[in-house]
């Protein structure tokens, strides 16, 4: 049996998705070999590779002013990228909103680069989103959408003139968004889009002409892949082929805005059981930054935390202990994640009180 899975990535698929792979495994569409078993230079795979770019596009109504990438080197390679890319002679700047964006931050210093962090929300352990003002001259303005660790979350993106360029490694195709000064959307597809192993990057296309830093390796050059349209160097086929999968699977569900109702109904589920616990659980993020896609809480007595974990997964529930750095529980709803599969927590949550409070 499948146990719901709130793991906060690599994390559950949408079970359609994967069984519709397990029909293809061995023999794709009757070709009689595994997508993953043919050169990414054919014609076969090519119509997976643009497909699932097309509905990337589809998914956001963007169109021929960004370019989507599939590169490698998750999230973490980005951190290194964006600024040997982006960085000009101005400054760029970063709003520091926890562990994701203190990374990209410390490699922007280990790359040299002139940057600064404008606000950060650090001294309360990044419990909310700060205030955020960029200068409208940035070389780019650089945050985190939704802080999985922490379960925070941008409820208005920043207003800035500079290309805003965000981390949405986790709330990557959960609702809708208006690209409007977005200069790049990323993320690894391993939370909410598909397996690990392809970074998805949108970039808007007057970024790839600026000039990267010097010695920048062609392969860290965002203009190598784009001109390349991703096929410079071997892709991650089977991720790329899985991506597809799910990029159509979010598009069945009513595309954005289908999905960003039922995640609406499912985190409001969670947070209305907290919130009605009377203290027996308590929210990490203040209540004007919550994620929809992590729920980072505390139980009163912390010593119940670990029973809570493993009771739970004896109840076929995966995946809820807290992030190291953090502690406590949390609860990811990825788009996967199904409002009945909440329900099951929820209830779970409600005993959970009833029997120890
Ligand atoms: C998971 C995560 C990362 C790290 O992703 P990798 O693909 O492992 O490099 C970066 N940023 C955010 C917001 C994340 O959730």
């Amino acid at each position: 049996m499948r146990k719901i899975n709130f793991s906060a990535g690599p994390t559950g698929l949408p079970l359609s998705v994967l069984e519709h792979a397990k029909t293809e495994f061995t023999d794709y569409k009757g070709e009689g070999y595994s997508i993953m078993e043919i050169s990414h230079r054919s014609k076969t795979y090519e119509e997976v590779h643009f497909g699932a770019m097309d509905k990337i596009r589809k998914l956001y109504g963007i169109g021929d002013e960004y370019e989507i990438l599939f590169l490698q080197g998750g999230a973490h390679l980005q951190f290194a990228m964006i600024p040997l890319n982006l960085s000009q002679n101005g400054v760029s700047e970063y709003a520091n909103t926890g562990v994701w964006t203190d990374k990209a931050i410390k490699e922007a210093a280990n790359l040299g680069i002139n940057h600064k962090v404008v606000a950060s929300s650090e001294a309360s352990n990044f419990d909310h989103i700060p205030d955020v003002k960029f200068s409208d001259d940035a070389d780019f303005a650089y945050i985190c959408s939704n802080n999985t660790i922490y379960g925070t979350q941008y409820k208005s993106l920043p207003k800035t003139k500079a290309p805003l360029v965000i981390d949405a490694s986790s709330d990557f195709f959960s609702e809708p968004l208006d690209f409007t000064n977005i200069g790049i959307l990323y993320g690894g597809a391993q939370k909410n889009a598909g397996p690990s192993g392809v970074t998805i990057v949108i970039i808007r296309k007057d970024l790839l002409e600026r000039t990267p830093k010097p010695h920048t390796p062609t392969m860290l050059k965002f203009k190598t892949h784009a001109d390349a349209k991703s096929l410079y160097n071997t892709p991650p086929t089977f991720a790329i082929y899985l991506l597809d999968l799910t990029m159509q699977w979010v598009l069945d569900q009513g595309g954005l805005n289908g999905i960003k109702a039922i995640n609406a109904q499912k985190a409001a589920a969670i947070y209305d059981a907290i919130d009605n616990s009377g203290g027996f659980y308590k929210g990490h993020a203040q209540k004007d930054s919550r994620s929809v896609m992590n729920i980072s809480f505390n139980i009163k007595d912390s010593n119940l935390e670990p029973i809570f974990v493993a009771d739970a997964l004896k109840n076929d529930m995966l995946g809820l202990k807290g992030h190291r750095h953090l502690g406590g529980i949390r609860a990811s709803i990825y788009n996967a994640v199904s409002l009945n599969d909440v329900k099951t927590l929820v209830n779970f949550m409600n005993d959970f009180a009833k029997k120890h409070g």
